[in-house]
């Protein structure tokens, strides 16, 4: 039996309802992908403002928390210069993200090793004094970027500079959690009541830094 021109219409319909239906869906996946919750490594995307020393925005929306590096908080020394050195090296500039471990802090933050060109900032901000390598339990000290920013931290320490050129009065030692990387007084209440088999003991700050920790921020050392 020949087809009614009414049913061919009707197969036209929805030859290009199907057709329309799955471009808007390869639309959705594209968009899907451009706003994914983690962003892959090697990922591109513009900075476009600097909230303090680590940690930024990115055009989206999405903010950024540098990975292994703790810089001065609002109102310590160095928080302005901290603050300008960051503008400087990445504000509206493209950078390129690499991830190593959590890809997000516990305030939805992005963590990762930061490149802008072909710079890693995260070592930048140590090789001048502005941060403290900030590394945690489970950090792979193996990895080339966590290498390259203890190797930065020292070139700092040897020549004075930032956050190393500022006098502190010293505690008779310092201790660290066996296994941590955190760096106390001796007061600290994080260390507090611990048996002298759960720490080491530093006889300057120096010494404890030097390996990689960080001062805790509560004692501050
Ligand atoms: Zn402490």
């Amino acid at each position: 039996m020949a087809m009614s021109t009414k049913a061919k219409k009707g197969r036209w319909f929805i030859r290009a309802f199907v057709v329309v239906a799955l471009a808007a869906l390869f639309l959705v996946f594209r968009f899907v992908e451009r706003v994914d919750e983690d962003r892959r490594p090697g990922d591109r995307f513009e900075i476009v403002k600097v909230a303090d020393g680590d940690s930024m925005e990115l055009r989206g929306g999405d903010r950024l928390r540098l990975l292994a590096v703790d810089t001065p908080e609002k109102g310590e020394p160095l928080y302005d210069e901290a603050t300008r050195f960051l503008q400087e090296l990445t504000l509206n500039k493209i950078g390129r993200l690499e991830f190593a471990g959590a890809r997000r802090d516990k305030y939805g933050r992005l963590l990762a090793f930061l490149y802008v060109d072909s710079l890693l900032v995260n070592e930048q901000i140590l090789r001048n004094g502005l941060g403290y390598l900030y590394l945690f339990k489970d950090t792979d000290m193996d990895r080339p970027e966590v290498r390259k920013m203890l190797e930065a931290q020292r070139e700092a320490m040897k020549h004075n500079r930032g956050l190393w050129a500022i006098d502190r009065t010293p505690e008779p030692y310092y201790v660290a959690l066996n296994g941590a990387f955190r760096l106390h007084r001796p007061g600290c209440r994080s260390v507090k009541n611990k048996k002298p088999d759960q720490y080491q003991v530093f006889a300057d700050r120096e010494e404890g830094l030097w390996l990689g920790l960080s001062p805790c921020r509560n004692c501050k050392p």
